[in-house]
């Protein structure tokens, strides 16, 4: 599994086995240029505030800064496995992590996934503020590749209403 190239490791909730080949087909390569792995966990899950389906991990993160012995990433399944991937190198970053087993619709994945890859395409200076100029332009850099014909939508709400800030 890749997109564009990029590795995707893990395993994709079956409802949305087919999220990233769309997502090739209707983005340009240049938005996912410079990401250097995807990983994908499909374990259900309720959105619940502060709780995200897709993460964008970066250099400048003050996370990844505070991280100077490796990340420790974990994904957990469906069926109760886990895999924990330890010593993560800082140098390996920039990734995105995608918890697919979401329990929301496919567009809704779609435009979080896409929102990620807004951080990504972010003039660097804006990265790590997170104000709310940074989610607008992330929301609003989803929305242009977001299409009810392409990705299957069964939630009447927002897709964007779900972020906490
Ligand atoms: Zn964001």
């Amino acid at each position: 599994m890749n997109i564009y190239g990029i590795p995707v490791s893990g395993r994709l909730s079956e409802k949305y086995t087919n999220i990233f080949s769309k997502l090739e087909t209707n983005t340009p390569p240049e938005i996912w240029r410079g990401i250097r792995k995807v990983f994908v966990d499909d374990k259900e899950f309720e959105l619940i505030t502060g709780f995200k389906p897709a993460y964008y991990l970066h250099t400048e993160s003050p996370f990844e800064k505070g991280a100077s012995m490796g990340l420790s990433i974990k994904l957990e399944f469906s069926d109760g496995k886990t895999e924990v991937i330890d010593n993560f190198g800082y140098f390996q970053l920039p990734i995105i992590i995608v918890h697919s087993g979401t329990k929301l619709d496919e567009y809704f994945l779609a435009a979080a996934i896409l929102h990620e890859v807004g951080h990504h395409n972010q003039i660097k200076a804006k990265l790590n503020q997170y104000f709310s100029y940074d989610e607008v332009f992330c929301h609003t850099f989803a929305k242009q590749f977001l299409s009810e014909e392409i990705f299957s939508r069964t939630l009447e709400r927002s897709p964007f209403l779900f972020w906490p800030e």
